[in-house]
């Protein structure tokens, strides 16, 4: 699944194809946005904040987000595309190259100076430039009852972090999911998101663990009743939430986890 490191990956190499270039054609295949055209204007630059993609197109922004099954494809003009054509939510055309984005879970074209509306509610970018560590700390902390594993999901306390992340860490930091944040030390889980986000976001395959073997690459997430890695005692499953409809897989070991 997607999280801040892939769309980092996506905005960058998104951004080395298109920045600079202007739009040869412009097409959003979803209806509010159906009639838009910004043929002939300029992309400015392609960037991430947090989970989200923002293509800075003349004075608007196209504002995206690939939530489970989205994805940006770039394209030699003329080339087949490797997902089916009913999925495609924008194209955007430049000389050198086609950009596609497939089954993207929000597509909409927004006013540049709008752009607050959508991503203003981000707590720190884990992958930002302009990352606050302090902020994020201040930020986790500030309802210390809130389950650690929902408030590290929240992405206006930590923008970037999804679901798999969420549960490495707290194995990594020997914390289970149902603990309030109140009750560990939240800098050095700060310190780690960001380290692991740092070290997997320049490659394809997301690792926690250091070893890119299939099969390897996690000590807790979708591992439910495998073995520990550290102790050996059986993964345990589990949906856990703010509220019963946004429930999420969480994972842990019940021996190396308190
Ligand atoms: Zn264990």
């Amino acid at each position: 699944m997607p999280e801040g490191d892939t769309v980092w990956l996506a905005a960058r190499n998104l951004h080395s194809a298109l920045a600079g270039e202007l739009l040869t054609g412009f097409d959003l295949r979803v209806p509010p946005f159906a009639t838009a055209d910004l043929t002939g204007e300029k992309i400015i630059e392609v960037v991430s904040r947090g989970k989200h993609l923002l293509h800075r197109i003349g004075d608007f922004t196209l504002h995206s987000h690939l939530k489970m099954e989205g994805a940006w494809h770039l394209y030699r003009p003329g080339s087949p595309w490797r997902r089916r054509v009913f999925e495609a939510r924008a194209v955007l055309e430049t000389e050198p190259w086609q950009a596609v984005g497939f089954a993207l879970a929000i597509t909409e074209l927004i006013r540049r100076d709008d752009e607050h509306t959508v991503v203003g509610h981000l707590g720190p970018d884990l992958l930002g430039a302009d990352w606050n560590r302090g902020e994020a700390i201040t930020r986790l902390s500030a309802e210390p009852s809130t389950r650690a594993f929902i408030a590290i999901l929240d992405q206006r306390n930590l923008a970037g972090i999804g679901n798999e992340y969420a549960n490495e860490l707290l194995f990594l930091r020997g914390v289970l999911p149902t603990r309030s944040i109140g009750d560990i030390d939240v800098a050095p889980l700060v310190d780690l998101s960001q380290r692991m986000l740092q070290s997997n976001r320049e490659r394809s395959i997301r690792s926690t663990t250091g070893d890119l073997r299939p099969g390897h690459t996690s000590w807790v997430y979708a591992r439910a009743g495998k073995s520990c890695r550290r102790c050996g005692t059986p993964i345990r499953r589990g949906m856990l939430g703010p509220t019963p409809l946004t429930e999420r897989l969480t994972y842990w070991c019940p021996c190396c986890q308190r």
